[in-house]
């Protein structure tokens, strides 16, 4: 049985992958798994002078595409599916050198991209310090008597990335005193006073924040006279 016409213009070289076992007609070895059609007759890999030739399989886009850079002679290798009456792409076959060195290069990419990301994470964190620090200053200014671990505290947590806290806002990255004040309020909610506890026992959050508001005011007083240091 002849196989179908390939997809491909005349004279292009396409490998076929073998769907019945087949013969070399030249040297008759066989069964072939890869195969070239020379005028309908399959021929072997090296009886068609492609014997020095690796096959690498589709599915690597980068690599496919580096290896087919980097071979002098580059061949698509497809099968039929009869289900579907089209041949498909499998892979390529590529001179064996030219894809180690697209290996190489993939994997140097790799690499570059593992070492931005590192440097990226460095920044961010180094980042994040610096705009941590600014912000427990801020605090520090506002409410002088705040203990400086408790600034710190807040700061850290009002800043943690990607948590979508106020530090994280626009505002509190411009650190307009009404974030910071967000932020030390909230923590002085939830360190100082028994706001947590309310909610725990089924209080509204609005019946909580009332019962809590004249802590909250009376540590949030204290610290703002300096060295008084309440918490
Ligand atoms: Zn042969």
């Amino acid at each position: 049985m002849a196989l179908p016409a390939t997809p491909h213009s005349p004279g292009r070289l396409v490998v076929l992958q073998a769907l019945k076992p087949k013969r070399c007609s030249a040297c008759r070895r066989g069964p072939l798994s890869l195969l070239v059609l020379e005028d309908d007759a399959p021929r072997c890999l090296d009886c068609a002078d492609l014997g020095h030739l690796v096959f690498l399989p589709r599915g690597d886009t980068a690599l496919t595409r580096r290896s087919r850079e980097e071979s002098g002679l580059s061949v698509v290798v497809v099968r039929f599916n009869r289900r579907k009456s089209r041949y498909e792409r499998q892979g390529v076959l590529v001179e064996e050198p030219a894809l180690a060195r697209a290996e190489a290069r993939c994997l140097a990419d790799a690499e570059a991209r593992r070492r931005r990301r590192a440097r990226d994470a460095r920044r961010r964190a180094a980042e994040d310090e610096h705009f941590a620090a600014a912000f427990a200053a801020e605090i520090l200014r506002l409410f002088p008597g705040c203990p400086a671990d408790r600034a710190r505290a807040i700061a850290a947590h009002a800043s943690a990335r990607g948590s979508g806290r106020v530090g994280r806002s626009a505002a509190g990255r411009a650190l307009s005193e009404g974030a910071v004040i967000s932020a030390v309020v909230a923590a002085v909610r939830h360190v100082d006073t028994p706001y947590d506890q309310l909610l725990m026992r089924g209080v509204t959050r609005y019946e909580a924040r009332r019962r809590i508001a004249q802590a909250v005011e009376s540590v949030l007083r204290s610290w703002q006279e300096t060295g008084t240091g309440v918490g």
